[in-house]
């Protein structure tokens, strides 16, 4: 059998004990400390914060960019995007028929649902959707974080502007292959290739 003496803690001696009164200075040390620094405290309401540019706050709506594709409304995890609309036809100058072309009629985000994932955003294929940093729009009924498409397009004014081009990183997409497009030409014989002409006898049966 072990000792039991073995598990017990040490005796605490007197100078760990320390000098009677010393918790009290030490306190009183960290208060003086702590009154001398700058206060961290955001006086919000009064004075509006500085958030990062891209925080998220809102989602803002580009109306013309949309084209009703409903991938946003599809991939919402919440399912808190209402998309309604119609046909309508465009008469094309010198084409057979007449094109179609989908008009928005309701874009709401119900922002009582949303989660602020960003995943519409994401996958809109036409830069349709934005962050805007707003935060002040809370209500005092839940029936009114449904914002409609207008409400929707206000937003765009408080979206910041995208961010400068990283000078280190690569080209844009773009910018490279209208390089390319440019250099083809430049590539290409002016004179069409005349073909060779057969040997006596060659290509003949
Ligand atoms: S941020 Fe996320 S939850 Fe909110 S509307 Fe977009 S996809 Fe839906
Ligand atoms: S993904 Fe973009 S273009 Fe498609 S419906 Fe949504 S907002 Fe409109």
């Amino acid at each position: 059998m072990s000792d039991p003496s073995e598990h017990s803690a040490p005796e605490a001696g007197a100078g760990e004990r320390g000098l009677p009164g010393a918790g009290l200075v030490k306190g009183l040390a960290v208060t003086l400390k702590t009154m001398t620094r700058r206060s961290t405290t955001q006086q919000y309401p009064d004075v509006a914060p500085e958030l990062p540019p891209r925080s998220r706050g809102v989602i803002a709506l580009l109306e013309e960019n949309c084209t009703v594709c409903m991938l946003c409304a599809r991939e919402c995890p919440d399912w808190c995007i209402y998309i309604d609309s119609h046909k309508e036809e465009v008469a094309v100058p010198g084409a057979a028929r007449p094109r179609q072309r989908n008009v928005l009629d309701r874009f709401d985000i119900d922002f009582s649902l949303c989660m602020y994932c960003g995943i519409c955003i994401e996958v809109c294929p036409f830069d349709a959707l934005y962050w805007s940093p707003e935060f002040e729009y809370a209500e005092y009924d839940i029936k009114d974080l449904l914002h409609d498409k207008d409400h929707l397009g206000q937003w765009m004014g408080t979206v910041p502007p995208p961010p400068a081009h990283d000078r280190n990183g690569e080209p844009a997409k773009e910018e490279t292959s209208a390089a390319r497009k440019a250099a083809v030409p430049a590539a290409r014989p002016t004179a069409p290739a005349v073909r060779p002409e057969p040997a006596p006898g060659e290509g003949t049966p």
